[in-house]
Formats: C-alpha cells, structure tokens, sequence
C-alpha cells in the first residue's frame, strides 16, 4: 500500500509506504509533522519500522524528528546527504520558512544497499544530481520507486541548489531509466508516473529536435503556471536547454 499525502509549504509528497501481509510501515520524506499521517498509521494499525528521507532539503525532513520519537523507528538518509541534513533547518530561515531540526541519522544508505519493510525488500539506488547524497527506492515484485526530486512527472529536479549538479543528474535519470517502463514512480512533488511515460514524453531527457522541446515546454508552462514556479523552488523549472542534455540521452 502506497498512501500520498501532501505537506508543507512547498507540497512535498510524504508518503506512507505498507507491507500488506505484516504492516510494517515505512514513512519517506515526512516533510513536517501531519495529524492526517499519524491517523493512517492508527486506523490501519501499521508499525512504523523505518523513516528515510530521498534527500535532505529542508522541505523533506521537518518531520523526521516527531516520527522518529513517535514510532522508535530508525532514520535512514543517503550516506553522502548527512551535512545537507545537518543544515536543512537553517536552509529553511533563508526561504522565510521554519523547519524542525532533523535529529542525526541512524542508517546511512549506499547504492546497492536493501532496505526490509516486512516481506518487501527496497533496492537503494544513489541518484546524485538534485543533491549529492540523493537517493530513490525501488522495489522490484511491486514495481515501485520513490524518486524524491530526482525525476517527476514530466520534469526532473533541479540542479542549481548547493550541492546540485546537472551532469550527475542526467546520469542519474539514465539509471532509472533502465527500470521496466511498468513501474508506477512516486515523486517528491506532484503526481505519480511510469517509467515507460517519462523515457517518452520528458521534455528534459527525451531527444527531439529543439524547436519541438520549446513547444512542449511552453505547454507545460502555461499548465503549470509560470509565475508560480519562479517562486517554487521544485516546480518544474524552464531552463535554457544546452546542447548537452539533448545529446545525453
Ligand atoms: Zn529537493
Ligand atoms: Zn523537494
């Protein structure tokens, strides 16, 4: 069972993740504390075994601190997001924001490491670009995986935050684009989508001539709203495109 809810100033997908058979529960990106997530948690009688986050904005883990007393369960962050973590509250004052002190992780995540969650057992995959220590979750029998801000639905993450980096990230997406196309992707912002739909239609990664990528982009301006994303940091965002990333891939 995969459960959104949206949280928080920037609308970050917090979601709340079950094994069916045990209810064991994993919490990712719990963004602040939310009473509509504790409610789940006790309506459907889950144990909470595990907390990660995917990264370590501070729109990410505000909520790491409640959960973690709430439940006893273990924080897991990507090995190379802990000082990103350290500093996400104080990241947080710069957007006028306040954010709960993340306490220190207890699990730090490598590529290739498995994460159990009942019978469930979610791969790790190291995803820098958005930041450095980014990580996404894929669970291979349900065909799922949790991108946080790496890929979204139709757009990517950005990458001119501290500690991002555009050539990371394009490999990054490259990485997961070698999942089945069927595998449902829940972002860290805005709806869920497949594979199979971001290797076609991505304005970022997908090779087209230019001219068809500014139409594209311009539609996806209009129906997201420009105004908003300039003052979003993870909308998608419409950045010049280089010659590069439509050789990439
Ligand atoms: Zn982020
Ligand atoms: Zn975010």
């Amino acid at each position: 069972m995969v459960k959104r809810f949206v949280v928080g100033e920037l609308l970050t997908n917090c979601y709340v993740y079950a094994d069916k058979k045990t209810n064991k529960a994993m919490i990712i990106d719990p963004a602040k504390r939310d009473s509509s997530i504790d409610f789940l948690i006790d309506a459907k009688g889950l144990d909470v075994v595990l907390i990660v986050d995917t990264h370590c904005h501070f729109d990410h883990v505000g909520g790491n601190g409640y959960f973690k007393e709430k439940y006893g369960a273990p924080l897991a962050v990507g090995y190379y997001d802990v000082n990103c973590l350290s500093r996400a509250h104080l990241e947080a004052k710069i957007f006028g924001m306040e954010v709960e002190q993340s306490p220190e992780p207890d699990i730090l995540l490598n590529d290739g490491d498995t994460l159990s969650v009942g019978f469930s057992k979610f791969k790790v995959i190291h995803t820098p670009g958005h930041t450095q220590g980014s990580i996404c979750l894929y669970e291979p029998t349900e065909k799922i995986l949790f991108s946080g801000d790496t890929l979204f639905f139709e757009s990517v993450g950005r990458w001119d935050l501290p500690g991002g980096d555009c050539r990371a990230l394009m490999g990054s997406i490259k990485k997961l684009f070698e999942l089945p196309d069927d595998v449902f992707v829940y972002p860290g912002h805005g709806e869920p989508t497949q594979i199979g739909h971001e290797k076609m239609y991505n304005p970022f990664v997908k090779k087209k001539p230019l001219y068809l990528l500014k139409v594209q982009r311009f539609k996806i301006a209009e129906a997201v709203g420009i105004s908003t994303c300039q003052h979003h940091p993870h909308q998608p965002s419409f950045y010049p495109l280089s010659p590069f990333l439509l050789d990439r891939l």
